[in-house]
C-alpha cells in the first residue's frame, strides 16, 4: 500500500482511507508534470508506466493520442471508450524582447484579468521561474483596463544572455503554483483535465483484473483545449459503441451565485452531463448511468447547460458515431492557477465509472 507523503490531511486516518483507495501522489504528479497543447509527451509517459502494464495493447496515433484496448477482444461485446485528456490550459513562449523579457500567447481559454502578476514557469533547457510584470499601482496611475495575455511583459530576471541560453520561442509555458492535497480537497492548476486522467487510471487498475463483459478501451488524448483535435481521430481506430469523457467540470457554487447558476457542487458527486454548447448526450446511456448510481447509491448529479464543450462531441459524431456523454467532477475555479476540487468526488466518480464498466453489457440494445 502507497503512502503520500502529503501534509495538511485533516486526520492520519483520512490519509490512510485515501490511500488505501486511491494513489494520492499520482494526482499531484499528475497536476505538476507541464504539458500544454502539443506537449503532452511528460503526462503520457505518467499515463503509459502506470497502466500499460495492465492493458493488453496500446498505441499512439500520429497526433500523440495514446489509445489503450483494456482487456483482449470478446467477440459480439459492446465496444466502451473512455477517454480523457492530457493537455491543460497554459502559453507558449512567442517573442524575446531586446532586453530578455518575454511575451507569451495563450492556448486554451484563460482570462486576461487573472493574469497579471503571476507567476509562471518556463519549461525552457532549465525550469525558469518568472512573472507577469505587475506595474505598482503608484506608477500606473488608476488604471482598469486589462491588458490582453499577449501584450504582458513576462520578467524571468535574468539577462538576455542569460535567457538566450535557456529560452526559445516555443517552449511551453505553465502557471507555478503546485498541486497540495489534503482536508478532503485538491487545490492546483491543470485540475481540468489530470483529475479526469487520474479518474481513468485508477479505474483502469481496479478494473484489470476482473472479467470484463465488454471491450474496454482508453484514450488519454491531446489538444482537447485547442477544440478537441485529438479526439476527432479516435473514433475511427477504436469504433465503440459508447464512449465517456472524464473531465473537470465548471463548479460555480459560490456566494452570491443563484443556485440555478451554480452548475455541478462540489461534495454533490460526479456530474452526468446532459447537455453543453456543442453536446446533446445520449440520454438512454444517460438514464442508464443513473440507475446504476442509484442502485449502488452513488451521489450524483445532472446538468443541462449551453455552454462548455468536450471530447464526448468528438466522440459522439465521428467516424460511425457512439452513444456518448460526459461523467465529471466539479471543479471550482477552472482554467485558473489554483483549481479547487473534492476527494470525494473523484472517489465517487472511479465509483462510478467501474460499475458502468463493469455492467455496460447489460445496456438495453447493446450488441
Ligand atoms: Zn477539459
Amino acid at each position: 500500500m502507497k503512502i503520500a507523503n502529503f501534509k495538511n490531511y485533516s486526520s492520519f486516518y483520512l490519509k490512510l482511507i485515501y490511500n488505501r483507495i486511491m494513489d494520492l501522489e499520482l494526482l499531484k504528479n499528475l497536476c505538476d508534470t507541464p504539458g500544454v497543447p502539443g506537449v503532452e509527451d511528460e503526462i503520457a509517459k505518467i499515463v503509459f508506466k502506470n497502466i500499460s502494464s495492465l492493458c493488453f495493447s496500446h498505441e499512439v496515433d500520429p497526433m500523440g493520442n495514446h489509445i489503450f484496448q483494456v482487456n483482449n477482444k470478446i467477440e459480439g461485446a459492446p465496444t466502451i471508450l473512455v477517454d480523457a485528456h492530457m493537455d491543460e490550459v497554459g502559453f507558449l513562449v512567442s517573442n524575446i524582447e531586446a532586453n530578455g523579457m518575454l511575451r507569451v500567447i495563450s492556448l486554451g481559454g484563460i482570462d486576461p484579468k487573472l493574469f497579471y502578476g503571476q507567476r509562471l514557469t518556463i519549461w525552457g533547457k532549465k525550469n525558469v521561474e518568472s512573472t507577469v510584470a505587475a506595474i505598482p499601482p503608484h506608477i500606473s496611475g488608476k488604471n482598469d483596463s486589462v491588458t490582453q495575455v499577449e501584450d504582458c511583459l513576462i520578467d524571468t530576471g535574468l539577462s538576455v544572455k542569460e535567457v538566450l541560453k535557456l529560452i526559445k520561442i516555443g517552449d511551453q509555458v505553465t502557471f507555478s503554483t503546485k498541486c497540495e492535497i489534503g482536508f478532503d480537497r485538491v487545490i492546483s492548476k491543470a485540475l481540468d483535465d489530470r483529475v479526469g486522467l487520474f479518474v481513468l487510471i485508477e479505474s483502469v487498475k481496479a478494473l484489470a483484473k476482473k472479467k470484463l463483459n465488454c471491450n474496454f478501451f482508453v484514450s488519454a488524448s491531446v489538444q482537447e483545449e485547442m477544440g478537441l483535435r485529438g479526439a476527432r481521430i479516435i473514433n475511427s481506430r477504436v469504433n465503440p459503441d459508447f464512449s465517456i469523457a472524464l473531465e473537470g467540470t465548471v463548479s460555480n457554487d459560490l456566494v452570491g451565485v443563484p443556485q440555478y447558476k451554480s452548475l455541478a457542487n462540489l461534495d454533490n458527486g460526479p456530474e452526468i452531463r446532459i447537455s453543453d454548447k456543442y453536446l446533446i448526450a445520449d440520454r438512454k446511456l444517460n438514464s442508464f448511468i443513473e440507475g446504476l448510481a442509484k442502485k449502488k447509491k452513488i451521489p450524483y448529479q445532472l446538468t443541462a447547460k449551453n455552454a462548455g464543450g468536450t471530447n464526448s462531441t468528438a466522440f459522439q459524431v465521428t467516424g460511425n458515431g457512439s452513444k456518448a456523454t460526459v461523467l465529471s467532477v466539479p471543479v471550482r475555479y477552472l482554467h485558473s492557477p489554483s483549481s479547487i476540487c473534492k476527494i470525494k468526488d473523484i472517489k465517487n466518480t472511479i465509483k462510478l465509472l467501474t460499475e458502468i464498466i463493469s455492467k455496460i453489457n447489460t445496456f438495453q440494445n447493446a450488441k
